[in-house]
């Protein structure tokens, strides 16, 4: 999450919300300290299940809208999953198991992030994907969730990460012009309940530096990142911080499926992963629908999302990563 001021007023709703509703109980706006428990969403049931309009998955170039859904349920049942937390290895196991089923080639990175909670240890994880080039078009998600008490993140960061599993059961049996790696990050959340730099980004920046100084860097033609793309109603701004042109390709894209309804043409501006790599120099695109009424609270929950709202995004992502291997 990283739009400045719809983040700032989101966090003076929740603090007006806190001190009316709340006051004399802090339990909310606690974070809890690297290692320590967090209340599993298992606790709290409700019944999820798949749109019944979701596109099939031959109406949106194989991706599957139902399939990514269930990745979302899987994520969710781990509970709260930040950084350095016992639940996030088990994502890990996750995406890693789901990926060799899919016949992916992953490489995962285990590095210490420096936070203000201490160093807390992460991991990113990147497939590769192999072209006739050396080009590379970059796919990428945060996985981890904030840190916050009962937020087990089903839009943030469990939709990004379905649909990034989703495009790696297909993209990894294609073999194109130029290379497709997808890269899951870990550290995307700040630490802190504030979203203020450095104290966030700790994945995308490792990764981004790392590349820089293997060489790989220059070789990324396009950066497209997904981030908080489930929800029923949604709705995904053009984000000022992305590049014009990959933005234009994206949208265009969009409008020629028809969802023009859902990557709209107004304005927004977003701090997010993909200024990790726009600050070096690589264009990029974050595709985000930061105005959710449940952003980082505990309300974030599988109900809130739509398997259609992935397939759309799924489809997008696919037939852009077509359109990018033609140039
Ligand atoms: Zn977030």
């Amino acid at each position: 999450m990283k739009n400045r001021s719809v983040r700032r007023r989101l966090e003076l709703v929740f603090a007006a919300l806190l001190i009316v509703g709340l006051a004399g109980c802090k339990s909310n706006e606690s974070s809890p300290a690297a290692g320590a428990p967090f209340v599993s969403a298992a606790s709290k049931p409700a019944a999820q299940m798949p749109d019944a309009d979701t596109p099939a998955p031959e109406k949106t170039s194989g991706f599957d809208g139902k399939r990514a859904f269930a990745d979302v349920a899987k994520q969710v049942n781990f509970g709260p999953r930040p950084s350095g937390s016992q639940a996030i290895a088990q994502v890990q196991d996750y995406i890693l198991a789901e990926l060799s089923s899919a016949g992916c080639t992953a490489d995962f990175d285990a590095f210490n992030g420096q936070t203000p909670a201490g160093e807390i240890a992460m991991k990113n994880i990147l497939v590769k994907i192999p072209g006739e080039r050396p080009g590379i078009i970059l796919l990428a998600t945060h996985y981890d969730t904030k840190r916050l008490d009962n937020f087990v993140g089903a839009d943030d960061a469990g939709s990004s990460t379905a649909v990034m599993l989703e495009l790696a059961r297909s993209l990894c049996a294609l073999h194109g012009r130029y290379q497709v790696w997808i890269a899951f990050f870990d550290g995307e959340e700040a630490v802190n309940r504030e979203w203020k730099d450095p104290d966030n980004r700790y994945g995308s920046r490792q990764m981004a530096a790392k590349l820089a100084m293997s060489g790989d860097l220059p070789k990324i033609r396009a950066f497209l990142l997904a981030d908080i793309v489930g929800s029923r109603e949604l709705r995904i701004k053009r984000d000022a911080n992305s590049d014009k042109a990959l933005t234009d390709l994206v949208w265009t894209t969009a409008k020629n499926l028809g969802y023009s309804g859902v990557f709209v043409n107004d304005p927004t501006s977003i701090e997010d992963d993909h200024q990790s790599f726009s600050a070096r120099g690589v264009r990029t695109v974050d595709v985000i629908d930061l105005e959710i009424p449940y952003w980082h609270t505990a309300q974030d929950t599988l109900d809130k999302i739509s398997s259609k709202s992935l397939a759309i995004v799924g489809h997008v992502f696919v037939e852009s990563v077509k359109q990018l291997q033609t140039k």
